[in-house]
């Protein structure tokens, strides 16, 4: 029988594969092979660690939540754009260098770029 951190793992994946569609909790306990109310123990105490959030769904006329997870692994996509990638400074750019990432203005207008994409994408809260 697995442990009870084990199925919180084994949950947390699950969840963080479903990506931002997230996953009705129904759907987490059939693929844990849990009871509801074990399920349900799982969600609460996923949610009360900070790393998933539950929003109330309804679905074929009665309430379930369905879950998110609350980070994504980063994916190569987010940063295929960085000016890092093909930066013809890159060689010579470091903490030792007269070139760093703390003084670039390319990077600094693409963290902000990126900052304020995400922002559109969570709106402002
Ligand atoms: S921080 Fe700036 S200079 Fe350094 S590699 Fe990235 S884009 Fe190039």
């Amino acid at each position: 029988m697995p442990k009870p951190n084990d199925l919180e793992q084994k949950a947390l994946q699950i969840i963080m594969s479903a990506g931002n569609s997230g996953l009705l909790q129904s759907e987490l306990w059939r693929k844990l092979g849990a009871s509801s109310r074990e399920g349900s123990r799982i969600a609460l105490k996923l949610e009360s660690k900070g790393l998933i959030r539950r929003e109330r769904e309804l679905r074929n006329g009665r309430w379930t939540y369905r879950l998110y997870p609350k980070r994504l692994p980063a994916s190569m996509d987010s940063i295929a754009d960085c000016p890092c990638v093909m930066c013809p400074d890159s060689p010579k750019c470091g903490p030792a260098g007269n070139v760093t990432p703390q003084n670039c203005e390319r990077l600094t207008e693409w963290l902000f770029h990126a900052a304020e994409s995400t922002q559109d994408i969570l709106g402002d809260s």
